[in-house]
């Protein structure tokens, strides 16, 4: 049955991604042009069950939509996999009058929003923040673009000195499930190789390309390792195999790092933020509960929390023919 909601809450939780401000922005904002009130929620789950609640006003989120991080904080909350933590959390809603939540989180945020709403009939519907872009359903995630873009700048950087070194790094970048950061920043920094969780790690042929450019002196290459490479288990292990093969070779391994979560959101997840976090409160007004907010094709796509589950990419064989050749 369809259910007015009057006074809606926001949250951020889990991983942080750039872009979780702008989509708060949105949400705060469309909030109230549709004349509802909107709170804030402190650190995640933690500020339902902690009674962190804080009433945002449309200045309370000006001159945020291009800063990193989350103004709201961000948390784990052991709390709110009990159901007693649950009961706490609904409670100080419930003294509050709030009757819908609008969660900017990854999969497991979704599972906490899904638990919750069916046992307390709070609608929720869910906003995919995570820089990994891990979560099927949406062709994009808030954050992965900006992450993706620092990882390229961070690797041309590189480039330079393994240019003028004539050295062969291995650079690991975030994706502890998932390669895109590692597929997308290594096909637009001309990686030599790229190595990911979703495809078995061929060292054999990654040291006889290696091998066989070493004879024709090209000497500058680049290795991009997804975190969650499995077969080895990261950058530094890969680098060590190499060595060990290939002792003409000089190799420096160089690990990304907590540098891909933060930093100013590129353009594209601003709008996708701004877009999801307008259509997460329309979405609540219609009267949709238990969805979260994807983007598929351009068309705005509401997907059952209970389906948002981390995806493990088919990466296309024709992105690995691109990179093959594309290195020689
Ligand atoms: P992400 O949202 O980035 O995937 P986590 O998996 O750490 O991050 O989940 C964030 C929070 O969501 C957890 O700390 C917990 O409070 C809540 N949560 C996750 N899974 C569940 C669950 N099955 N039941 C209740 N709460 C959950």
């Amino acid at each position: 049955m369809k259910q007015k909601v009057t006074r809606i809450g926001v949250l951020s939780s889990g991983g942080d991604s750039p872009g979780m401000n702008a989509a708060i922005r949105a949400v705060v904002r469309t909030g109230i042009y549709h004349g509802l009130e909107v709170f804030g929620i402190m650190r995640g789950f933690s500020g339902m069950v902690e009674d962190e609640i804080v009433k945002m006003e449309s200045r309370s989120v000006a001159n945020i939509i291009q800063r990193g991080g989350t103004i709201l904080k961000t948390a784990r909350c052991k709390e709110f996999f009990e159901y007693e933590g649950r009961k706490k959390a609904y409670e100080n809603l419930k003294k509050r009058g709030i009757d819908g939540l609008v969660v900017i989180g990854g999969d497991g945020s979704f599972r906490g929003a899904q638990t919750f709403s069916n046992e307390f009939d709070i609608p929720c519907i869910g906003l995919p923040g995570t820089i990994d872009k891990d979560i099927a359903g949406t062709d994009f995630t808030i954050g992965f673009d900006t992450a993706v873009n620092t990882a390229v700048e961070a690797i041309d950087k590189i480039r330079d000195t393994a240019d003028a070194h004539d050295r062969l790094f291995v650079i690991e970048v975030m994706g502890r499930d998932a390669g895109y950061i590692a597929l997308h920043s290594g096909i637009a920094t001309g990686a030599e190789n790229i190595l990911i969780p979703e495809k078995k790690t061929d060292i054999i042929n990654i040291v006889k390309s290696l091998a066989e450019k070493e004879k024709r002196k090209k000497l500058v290459n680049l290795i991009v390792v997804a975190e969650g490479e499995e077969d080895f288990g990261g950058a530094q292990e890969v680098a060590n195999v190499i060595k060990e093969k290939l002792p003409n070779q000089e190799v420096r391994v160089c690990i990304l790092g907590h540098i891909q979560r933060g930093g100013s959101p590129t353009c594209f997840d601003r709008l996708i933020a701004s877009r999801m976090g307008f259509h997460a409160v329309e979405s609540l007004i219609e009267g949709r509960h238990n969805v979260f907010v994807g983007i598929v094709n351009n068309k705005m796509h509401y997907i059952p929390l209970n389906e948002a589950v981390k995806k493990k990419q088919r990466i296309s064989e024709e992105w690995m023919r691109i990179v093959k050749i594309l290195s020689t």
